[in-house]
C-alpha cells in the first residue's frame, strides 16, 4: 500500500495522526504532514486505512500500485 497526502485539502482535523501517528505528524495548527515516503507495510495497513477512511476531507489518497509491484511492495 502506498499513500500520499494532499496538504491543500487537509483541514487540520488531526484524525489521521490519532489513528496512525507513525505516518502523520501535525504542525502547530493541526495540519498533517506525511511522515516517510508513503509506503505502508502490511502490518500498518489497517491503521493507515482507518486514517484514510476517517479523514473528513479525503486528503489521504491511496496510490495505485502496478500489479507487477504488488508482491514487492508487500500488498
Ligand atoms: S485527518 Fe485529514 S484533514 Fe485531518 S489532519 Fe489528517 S489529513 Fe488533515
Amino acid at each position: 500500500m502506498k499513500i500520499r497526502l494532499d496538504r491543500t485539502l487537509c483541514d487540520g482535523f488531526g484524525i489521521c495522526a490519532r489513528h496512525a501517528p507513525g505516518y502523520f505528524s501535525l504542525d502547530d495548527w493541526g495540519y498533517a504532514t506525511l511522515v516517510g515516503n508513503g509506503d505502508v507495510p502490511q502490518e500498518d495497513r489497517a491503521a493507515v486505512t482507518r486514517a484514510l477512511l476517517d479523514c473528513p476531507v479525503h486528503a489521504i489518497i491511496e496510490m495505485c500500485v502496478p500489479a507487477s509491484d504488488v508482491t514487492a511492495a508487500g500488498g
